[in-house]
């Protein structure tokens, strides 16, 4: 393997009982990296100072305030508010030495690179989860060649979310040929097409336990369909319980 990652996250979300095992990956990756830019980074100069440059999104924003760190939390944003603060007076001083044009030119001249949307969109912590998701996603190829246990958890397995089930699909053609590329194929629509049949019943289920008649039927494995058939569909829609902020021990 070209670039070497360690095997066995991947072997332990493949092996868990869940409807997509990397959004367990992700889940759990992100809950580090959680940890890591709240906590161990802060010893090292140049990731403070790449936090300081980019900040957090929406969502990694709300799960480090729901940690317990608030003053951690505090002294980062404060660096990176200040670092705002300069880019913005930057911004305005650039657009204020540009000639009033109208059009597209005069726009491109204000904002040479995009900084000034760049302010409003980066995240430390989204580059470096998605940049671990697409080597793991590299390694699922990689593992599925040479393991046939590998082979059989995906042919046997639960599927996947839809956007992991797409993007498999959409990378193997780049990473497989021939026969290996055909199995791959028919194996991950096969798993996906059965998972999606079980989980449409169990939702369906679900629904009809509402109605009166079913009252004293089992739920059998109904009572969590919905935040599955969600996590199917649109990936960690409903989070996994144990990698939420609150109920990590930190
Ligand atoms: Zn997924
Ligand atoms: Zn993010």
């Amino acid at each position: 393997m070209k670039e070497h990652i360690d095997t066995i996250p991947l072997w332990e979300s493949f092996r868990e009982d869940c409807e997509c095992p990397l959004c367990r990956l992700h889940s759990r990756n992100e809950a580090n990296y959680r940890e890591y830019f709240m906590g161990a980074s802060v010893m090292e100069p140049d990731v403070r100072v790449e936090t300081n440059k980019k900040g957090f999104c929406a969502r990694h924003y709300n799960q480090m305030f729901r940690m317990s760190n608030r003053l951690g939390l505090a002294l980062s944003t404060h660096t990176y508010l200040k670092d705002v603060m300069d880019r913005v007076a930057a911004d305005a001083s650039a657009r204020a030495a540009q000639p009033r044009k109208g059009g597209l030119f005069a726009r491109k001249q204000a904002d040479p690179e995009g900084q000034a949307d760049a302010i409003a969109s980066t995240c430390i912590l989204c580059e470096r989860l998605n940049t671990a998701m697409d080597r793991y996603i590299e390694t699922v190829f990689v593992v599925w060649k040479k393991e046939s246990e590998f082979r059989r958890l995906i042919s046997q397995g639960k599927g996947f979310c839809i956007p992991h089930y797409t993007r498999l699909l959409r990378e193997a053609p780049s990473r497989l040929s021939g026969s290996d590329l055909s199995t791959f194929t028919s194996d991950v629509i096969n798993a996906e097409k059965k998972a999606l049949e079980r989980i449409e019943k169990e939702l369906e289920w679900f629904t009809l336990k509402f109605d009166y008649r079913n009252a004293d039927k089992p739920w059998g494995t109904s009572e969590d369909a919905v935040e599955r058939t969600l996590n199917k569909l649109r990936m960690l829609s409903v989070p996994f319980k144990e990698d939420e902020p609150e109920n990590r021990k930190q």
